[in-house]
């Protein structure tokens, strides 16, 4: 498999070649050159192998992966999804088991990883492709990459879960200091491991993505110093978050004539591109629901057509704080297959339309009517009023407890169910994260899982430096090795 970029570069590069990378160097994002498409009788196999392998969901990642992954062998390639998917980090044999919540409605349980955040399914794997592929770089002696990235919660954690103890890795992970709530600096900052590096800003989150990009826009010591990012837009993340999409489909669908649709909480659009993608890939789903908070940049290009980037005084702090976005980093990516994947008009919009007026509008275009009728998409939005009510509800009616990006999609998702159409929401992430918001709808603490107990008693491990991008360098070249 070749893959592309989103804005015409050709498609030379292969899947290890951009595993390390970010952006493409035209600026645009990396896909595949096509969706291979999987017919029914290969559903039907694989349904069988998720039900029946001992490994189930290590195998069918190991078949969804291998149709996209052509230069890693397939026994390692094997070897890392049956290392990455265990019942031991994912709690359960299933990984992503799903849960009847009411009429027609189920919850697929994705946030049993480590950090309690969907974002473990992509990192964790994300872990050890990195140390195998960096194992085998420069002739078998290896390569060594520092990974800086700034974090206001999940982001952050789950990748410092995923890489700690990992061979050629060192962490740098920036954080706003004193901004996240308790349980994500306990979670955080108790990692003991000497790749993993916990900086406090004395600054707030934006002062922590302007001093990673200014460190990654100093190109001699970016590369002096082997600077890469685990960012959304990283193919490999979206790709692993494909196969849940199918595993939710084999747990639902009694066979493969029945179609399934889906809520996903959504921010950057990883999470429902990966959805999109198992899609073209010929899994039936009837309808993708991207669900917003009150950032609504995508609620209001699915129902407008309008694609308008907020500025940071638009952009609102929410209680769904992991889908608080000015813009969807991963869009481009959907935008480019409704063009029919035309490179020079999506770096017409990404590039000098968003560029030069902060919007692009395709309400006249003649593909948008697709986004709807071919590609599946719908959307809605659901405020902090909203949330506090579906995670009340929730709790009354089921004896449920949700956490508020989940509640988010729950609220979005009982406005599209359709009578003898299952409708899976995602559930992204833990309540005991959001134990505040818990509290405001509750009155009580959510549960907490055992092997959190106590956490926040444990020793912490953080280096407070000021708001300065000097400082942040001096501290990496201190501790690279
Ligand atoms: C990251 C995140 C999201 C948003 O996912 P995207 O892939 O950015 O759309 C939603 N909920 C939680 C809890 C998250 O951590």
């Amino acid at each position: 498999m070749k893959y592309l970029s989103t804005r015409g570069e050709a498609a030379n590069k292969r899947f290890c070649d951009i595993l390390l990378e970010g952006l493409a160097p035209d600026g645009g994002l990396y896909l595949p050159e096509t969706y291979p498409r999987v017919d029914a009788a290969t559903l039907a196999r694989w349904r069988d192998l998720y039900h029946r392998s001992p490994q189930g969901y290590a195998d069918l990642a190991f078949e969804i992966l291998s149709l996209y992954i052509d230069d890693i062998p397939a026994e390692d390639l094997r070897a890392i999804c049956r290392k990455t998917y265990t019942a031991e980090v994912f709690g359960t044999g299933e990984i992503v088991p799903l849960r009847h919540v009411e009429d027609g409605l189920w919850l697929e349980a994705l946030s049993n990883g480590p950090t309690l955040a969907f974002k473990d399914m992509a990192m964790q794997l994300l872990g050890n492709l990195f140390e195998y592929e960096l194992a085998r770089r420069n002739g078998g002696r290896g390569e060594q990459l520092n990974i800086l990235g700034a974090t206001s919660g999940d982001t952050g954690s789950a990748a410092e879960y995923a890489m700690r103890g990992k061979k050629g890795v060192n962490v740098f992970m920036t954080s706003p200091h004193g901004r996240m709530s308790p349980f994500q600096q306990a979670q955080m900052f108790s990692l003991q491991d000497a790749n993993i590096h916990n900086l406090a800003i004395q600054g707030v989150f934006d002062d922590c993505q302007d001093i990673v990009k200014a460190v990654s826009n100093d190109l001699d010591f970016k590369r002096k110093y082997k600077i890469g990012t685990v960012n959304s837009i990283n193919w490999a993340r979206l790709l692993a978050q494909v196969v849940y999409y199918f595993a939710g489909y084999f747990q639902s669908a009694k066979n493969e004539s029945e179609k399934v649709s889906f809520t996903v909480p959504s921010g950057n659009f990883g999470n429902v591109c990966a959805g999109h993608v198992a899609r073209m890939m010929g899994l039936p789903i009837a309808k993708l629901v991207v669900a917003t908070n009150e950032n609504d940049v995508l609620d209001e290009f699915f129902r407008t057509g309008v694609y308008r980037v907020r500025g940071s005084a638009d952009t609102h702090e929410t209680s769904s704080p992991s889908m608080d976005i000015s813009k969807a980093s991963n869009f481009e990516r959907f935008i480019f297959d409704l063009l029919g994947r035309d490179g020079a008009k999506t770096r017409a919009l990404f590039g000098e339309q968003l560029n030069k007026a902060g919007a692009f509008d395709l309400s006249q275009d003649a593909a948008f009517p697709a986004a709807k009728a071919k590609y599946g998409f719908v959307s809605g939005k659901s405020t902090h009023a909203d949330r506090l009510r579906t995670i009340r509800d929730n709790w009354e009616q089921h004896g449920l407890m949700i956490d508020p990006h989940t509640a988010d999609g729950v609220k979005v998702a009982r406005q599209f169910r359709e009578a003898g159409q299952p409708m899976i929401v995602l559930e992204t992430a833990l309540p005991i994260k959001f134990a505040d918001t818990l509290v405001e709808a509750l009155g009580r603490e959510p549960e907490r899982p055992a092997k959190f107990a106590g956490i926040e008693q444990l020793p912490k491990r953080v280096t407070v430096l000021d708001k300065d991008v000097q400082a942040v360098k001096d501290y990496i070249v201190r501790h690279v090795a």
